[in-house]
């Protein structure tokens, strides 16, 4: 089987032809149950952020364990790995910062851009990697977008980092696919900072509804 490359946005409008009206868009492909680990390297903002984060692998940790806690069957690991030298098919999942993606610009008006391998012909995914554009003006909060000081948007790393692990996980843009949904997962970065009930149906359809949640001693005892 030979891996092959495929940048998850151009995917999602090839795979538009023959399919609308549904909610939520899966990717042909997707990860095997299991563990994913997610090797975060962007380390410490240059400032205090809005929200008093001060470590951009935080926000990216707390994005993570969101969709944690809506997905059955896999489940992605962060794991902060501040040294690791990222490159393309690696063998590691990376989320990191770049002036470009892998040598390749970014085009106008991306945030960032995720990456996905996967061979074919099963659809299984070997590797993604998720580059934040560094040219954005990064910060942290919730609500409704906010303008920067000095024109233009101030970007929140949270939501765009949801939106990025939605494509790790085999999500595509419901926008991109004749539909309109609130979702975390529209191509634009919009005032929405939490998944989506049609993001959370995405990965359903994919992976399955998450376990039951374990019954505690305390539950037990009432
Ligand atoms: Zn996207």
């Amino acid at each position: 089987m030979k891996p092959r490359w495929s940048i998850v946005a151009v995917a999602a409008l090839v795979l538009a032809v023959g399919r609308t009206g549904s909610a939520h868009w899966e990717e042909a492909y997707h990860w095997a149950p299991g563990e994913i680990p997610m090797h975060l390297q962007m380390g410490g903002a240059p400032g205090p952020l809005v929200d008093g984060n001060g470590d951009w692998d935080a926000i990216t940790k707390n994005a993570l364990n969101a969709w944690n806690g809506v997905l059955g069957g896999v489940a992605l690991v962060p794991m902060p790995d501040p040294n690791h030298n990222a490159a393309i098919q690696d063998g590691a999942n990376n989320v990191v910062f770049g002036d470009d993606v892998y040598g390749e610009p970014f085009a106008d008006g991306v945030l960032a851009i995720t990456l996905t391998s996967y061979t074919t012909p099963d659809n299984l995914i070997v590797e993604t990697d998720v580059v934040f554009n560094r040219k954005i003006n990064w910060n942290s909060y919730r609500g409704d977008l906010r303008p920067a000081v000095g024109g233009g948007t101030l970007y929140d790393m949270g939501r765009v980092a949801l939106h990025e692990f939605g494509h790790v996980l085999g999500l595509g843009h419901p926008d991109d696919h004749a539909q309109a949904v609130p979702a975390i997962m529209n191509s634009h970065t919009s005032n929405l900072d939490v998944l989506q009930k049609d993001d959370v149906d995405g990965v359903a359809t994919i992976y399955g509804a998450p376990a039951a949640p374990p019954v505690t001693a305390t539950a037990r005892l009432r």
